[in-house]
């Protein structure tokens, strides 16, 4: 799990708000900004508001610096912001693996429980193709097609749907 917080972020945040930054901020803090990716990222985005604060009422209502509500959104937001971007970054590797597994595990399974009928199947098959009678083939293949599309339907929700789930349910918590 990444980090997801700092304790100079308020400092940086305030820099910013009040027109301190980068040029008449602490020499430490910037130091500390160029180490630190949070930071950084904090100071780039407050920034970019407060560009766009300059030009609204609210600068004019509150020259040079943020409410405090305001700052505790942004706040908020920056860190719902960083938590999503920690929980996409999450390995899913691990599940996608477990989820082939049982896939491979399923298939070794359903092949197991229908051999005699795909071995039944094969004679039938190659004796209709001996026998040249085609019209009895058709149905049997069509047959088959259908239990293997029953059979192909299963794994894809198995890699693809089982994954996704477990995912999800990691993601809430
Ligand atoms: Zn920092």
């Amino acid at each position: 799990m990444r980090q997801i917080e700092c304790a100079f972020e308020s400092e940086v945040v305030m820099a910013v708000v009040q027109s301190r930054w980068p040029d008449r901020a602490d020499a430490e803090l910037r130091e500390h900004v160029k180490t630190c990716e949070i930071c950084a990222d904090v100071a780039a985005v407050a920034g970019a508001i407060e560009c766009a604060l300059e030009e609204s009422a609210a600068c004019v209502a509150f020259p040079g610096t943020l409410p405090d509500s305001g700052l505790v959104w942004w706040k908020a937001q920056m860190r719902a912001r960083r938590e999503a971007v920690a929980a996409a970054g999450r390995p899913i590797t691990a599940v996608h693996l477990a989820a082939f597994a049982c896939a491979v595990g399923l298939l070794g399974a359903c092949i197991g429980a229908t051999s005699s009928w795909f071995q039944g199947a094969l004679k039938w098959a190659w004796a209709g193709i001996t026998g040249i009678d085609i019209k009895a083939i058709v149905p049997y293949v069509a047959a088959l097609i259908e239990g293997h599309g029953l059979l192909i339907a299963c794994m894809v929700a198995m890699v693809f749907v089982v994954p996704v789930a477990v995912y999800l349910a990691i993601g809430r918590d």
